[in-house]
């Protein structure tokens, strides 16, 4: 059996959603004994493996493609319920997040880091494209020679 590195199933939860990732689908993925990816993940302080968040995701992603609209120049505009404070939310299963978390892990397949802004100027802008986090922020400040350019 080939041994899989450390790094390798630390990539895969930095990569992907930890609370998506199982142990055993990880074990079988990169032929290893489940109790290794369980010690990754924990001494990794990686989310638990969370059953049912698949499940309510991807809900939350239908209704997100639902009660939105393209409005041209690739921008989507919500048609479902706002917060008080005029912010697209979306309702699941008695849980409520943002559109704009929703559209983020949509477009880039992981979960975001700090808050979720359009990156297109427009106003509540929902396009899965368009929302950034604070890490893309970031990177997009970054002057070029640090992105290594
Ligand atoms: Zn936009």
């Amino acid at each position: 059996m080939t041994a899989v590195s450390y790094e390798e199933i630390a990539r895969a939860f930095q990569d992907g959603d930890p609370r998506e990732l199982s142990d055993r689908d990880l074990a079988a993925r990169f032929g290893c004994a489940e109790e290794f990816v369980a010690r990754v993940r924990r001494e990794g302080g990686h989310a638990r493996y969370a059953r049912r968040f698949r499940s309510l995701r991807e809900r939350a992603e239908a209704k997100v493609r639902e009660l939105s609209e393209p409005v041209g120049d690739g921008h989507r505009e919500w048609t479902g319920p706002v917060s008080r404070d005029g912010v697209p939310v979306v309702h699941v299963r008695g849980l409520t997040t943002t559109v704009g978390r929703v559209a983020f892990q949509m477009a880039n397949g992981r979960p975001p880091v700090g808050n979720v802004k359009p990156g297109c100027r427009r106003a509540h802008c929902v396009a899965p494209g368009h929302v950034t986090d604070r890490l893309m922020r970031e990177a997009l400040r970054a002057p070029l020679a640090e992105v290594g350019a």
